[in-house]
């Protein structure tokens, strides 16, 4: 039975790895479990799969947390209290625990580097969703990996698609135990995109787009920011950028393609010119338990692919015009060292500035592309991991000052924020 540690256990990700874990009770144990600060939610996730450890990044909740357990336990049923640990420390112990096998990093945004790297130096197996850390922080996790031995297998669909099809290659050695070094023979990869909340849009009738309307994903249920991500095509820059970590492969052999089905997952083309695609529903229960279950493939009786249901497959070329993230990303990944680092955190914070109605939609990739270009002079090409903690805390407070400043034209009056 594989001993699993959920990180961001509240969230998306995290629900659906638990979903996963209940299905398949003889295959799967939680060990431990990590989350913000959703209280109810932890609870019943601790009632239901009885952690060995539970740490909560809002250290001020451990208190109520411990009062909620003890009350419950002292009704008739009586229930092991998990270890209970809080705060960054909190985090990375939980994270590092001895007794897991493999952690499912579902913690969102740049707060997942430190707990993910924890894993990583203790050697422990990474299914790796929160794309954040690897974007901000390559040029520090891949040599971590390295040293400790410890394995990354992608969680996110596009991702888990191209190792899938990287597994039916004479070079399935290399693409499963090299993170970060080229696949021989991968020619080029082609990542699919739905298209995000906006994708039918017009730039006219994107000047009237809403919060709501941004965080209404079409094909997949996630988290706010990823669906924000998804609609701004940020997400599909950051999986250029988390490919070209992944699979060692050079931004000029990755591509982009729009795919409103969200059926084909991603491609890959070899040296032969032969193209290996990945299919299935989009849900992402099946990208999770690939790495749970990797090298091995769990049965399921999960809804079964029938292509004369889905009807039609299309494909189109993005439009990089309306969608400048995605050429945004690009540049930043060719740059390197702290770049993406700073656009990582930029968008967190531009995303959040969005979500409370601060920003504009239309005006997100400004304000980043605005950072990234003050970053230019101080980019530093071997960063350290202090000097990524430092450049991110950097780029969210640019990020507010610029717009503070109020010389970018908006899509809307600037708010002070
Ligand atoms: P959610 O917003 O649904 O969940 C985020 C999780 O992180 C919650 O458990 C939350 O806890 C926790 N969290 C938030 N802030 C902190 C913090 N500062 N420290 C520690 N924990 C924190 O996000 P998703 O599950 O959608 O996404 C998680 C990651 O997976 C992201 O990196 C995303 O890009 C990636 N991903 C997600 C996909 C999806 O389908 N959702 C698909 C592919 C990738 P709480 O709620 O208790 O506050």
């Amino acid at each position: 039975m594989k001993a699993i540690s959920v990180l961001g256990s509240t969230g998306s990700i995290g629900t659906q790895t638990l979903q996963i874990i209940e299905e398949f009770p003889d295959q799967f144990r939680v060990v431990a479990l990590t989350a913000g600060k959703n209280l109810p939610l932890v609870v019943e996730q601790i009632q239901k799969h009885a952690p060995e450890v539970v740490a909560l990044a809002d250290e001020s909740l451990l208190p109520e947390l411990n009062e909620r357990l003890l009350a419950l336990s002292s009704e008739n049923q009586p229930k092991n209290i998990p270890q209970l640990l809080g705060g960054p420390d909190g985090l990375n112990a939980a994270a590092s625990w001895s007794t897991t096998d493999l952690v499912v990093t579902g913690i969102v945004g740049c707060a997942g580097l430190l707990p993910t790297l924890a894993a990583i130096r203790a050697g422990k197996d990474i299914a790796l969703a929160n794309k954040e850390t690897l974007i901000a922080a390559g040029p520090v996790v891949l040599p971590e990996l390295k040293k400790s031995g410890s394995r990354l297998l992608p969680a996110d669909s596009e991702h888990s698609a191209i190792f899938q099809c990287l597994q039916g290659t004479p070079w399935a050695e290399t693409a499963r135990l090299s993170t970060g070094v080229p696949t021989p023979g991968l020619r080029r990869i082609q990542l699919t995109a739905s298209g995000g909340a906006f994708r039918d849009w017009s730039t006219e009738e994107l000047k009237n787009a809403t919060v709501s309307d941004a965080t209404s994903h079409p094909n997949w249920s996630m988290g706010k920011k990823i669906t924000v991500d998804s609609a701004t095509l940020m997400n599909k820059g950051l999986e250029v950028i988390e490919a070209h970590y992944l699979f060692g492969i050079d931004y000029d052999q990755i591509e982009i393609v729009i795919h409103p089905q969200s059926i084909i997952h991603s491609m890959i083309e070899l040296a032969d010119s032969s193209v290996l695609a990945q299919l299935g529903w989009p849900d992402m229960k099946l990208p999770i338990l690939f790495c749970m279950s990797w090298p091995n493939r769990q049965e399921t009786p999960w809804r079964r692919l029938k292509l004369s249901e889905v009807g039609e497959l299309t494909f189109r070329a993005p439009d990089t015009a309306k969608y400048p993230c995605m050429s945004l990303a690009y540049s930043v990944g060719r740059a390197g060292g702290t770049m993406p680092a700073v656009m990582n955190a930029a968008n967190e914070e531009a995303v959040a500035q969005f979500l409370k109605e601060k920003i504009h939609f239309l005006d997100i990739p400004k304000f980043i592309e605005a950072v990234c270009e003050s970053h230019k002079p101080d980019l530093q090409n071997k960063p350290s991991l202090d000097d990524i903690i430092s450049i991110d805390n950097w780029a969210r407070i640019a990020l507010r000052e610029e717009i503070n400043r109020g010389t970018i034209k908006t899509a809307i009056p600037r708010m002070a924020v």
